[in-house]
């Protein structure tokens, strides 16, 4: 089985604070991490090479210190990673970052299975997974919450080509699980319920830190894509504005024996029902 797993590096926190200013996102004493879903991506990648045999290679794409991203993933058990790191893909948006990632897929070949996670906790789309399915025109599964088993493809008769394999998954659903075969080569996002990370092996991190041949940079030119395709230019939609909603409590102390602060507030409740209806 042959394994990619996407792996993004997201900054160190849930609560993403914006600069009122400019709207950006203020990055300053953040520290970076692997985006939590796609530490049980890596988990679901390795758990099937040591199964099965093959090879995991983590891609991700972003700046220069991304690296450690691939290097966590390494020291978890990927063989080895491609950083997508260019500044013509700096400003993408979902759909040209979905197409650099999956036209370094295709650079890569002969994979069986790509594992995402669902979604990043900075940018929370979770789109990337079922675009990236999109461009390669395989199938997909997404909030994959267990793997039941994996059927590889058998090898066809001479002059044949080899009959795909199959995987069959349990998605998760709002009101229940779905149970799915999809043929490989498959795209599956994950959820946390799939596996518990393994913590990553101090012997590995240290190899893939000081020997860093394992990590291959590409950039525009070595996945194929026009500078005009990627990034900011090759993005079809562009944030105009981003902001923190400012909400704003208006306490009110009711004053007045029991009987009295109970007809109050229910005068009030009233009051407000039919302002909020009156807006419908
Ligand atoms: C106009 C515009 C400009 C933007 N500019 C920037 C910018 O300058 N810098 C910036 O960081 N973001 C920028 N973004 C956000 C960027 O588009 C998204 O972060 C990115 O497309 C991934 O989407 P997501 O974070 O929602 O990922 P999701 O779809 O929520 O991620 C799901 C999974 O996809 C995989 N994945 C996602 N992103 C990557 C990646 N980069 N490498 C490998 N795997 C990945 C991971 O497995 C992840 O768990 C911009 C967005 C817009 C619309």
């Amino acid at each position: 089985m042959n394994i990619i797993v996407l792996v993004k590096q997201v900054p160190n926190t849930t609560k993403v604070k914006l600069d009122p200013r400019t709207g950006n996102l203020i990055r300053e004493g953040l520290e970076s991490i692997v985006n939590p879903d796609d530490l049980h991506a890596i988990e679901a990648g390795v758990r099937i090479k040591e199964e099965m045999g093959g090879k995991v290679i983590a891609v991700s794409m972003g700046p220069p210190q991304a690296v450690d991203a691939l290097t966590q993933a390494m020291g978890m058990g990927a063989d080895r990673g491609i950083l997508l790191c260019d500044t013509a893909f700096a400003g993408a948006d979902t759909w040209a970052t979905s197409l650099t990632l999956s036209r370094a897929i295709e650079k890569i070949g002969d994979y069986d299975l790509i594992f995402c996670g669902h979604q990043a906790i900075d940018g929370d789309t979770a789109q990337i997974g079922p675009q990236v399915a999109d461009w390669l025109g395989i199938a997909q599964a997404t909030y994959v919450k267990e793997i039941e088993e994996i059927r590889p493809g058998e090898p066809g008769e001479p002059g044949e080509s080899a009959k795909p394999g199959e995987i069959i998954v349990k998605r998760r659903l709002e009101n229940g699980v779905e149970r799915l075969a999809c043929q490989l080569p498959a795209l599956l996002t994950v959820i946390k319920e799939v596996n518990k990370p393994r913590y990553a092996n101090m012997e590995r991190l240290i190899t893939s830190c000081t020997d860093r041949a394992p990590i291959s940079v590409w950039n525009a030119a070595d996945i194929g894509v026009n500078t005009c395709e990627v990034g900011l230019e090759g993005s079809n939609t562009h944030v105009i504005k981003t902001f923190t909603p400012n909400f704003k409590r208006q306490n009110e102390i009711l004053e007045g024996n029991k009987e009295v602060v109970v007809k109050k507030l229910f005068s009030r409740l009233k009051k407000s029902d039919t302002t909020i209806a009156g807006r419908f």
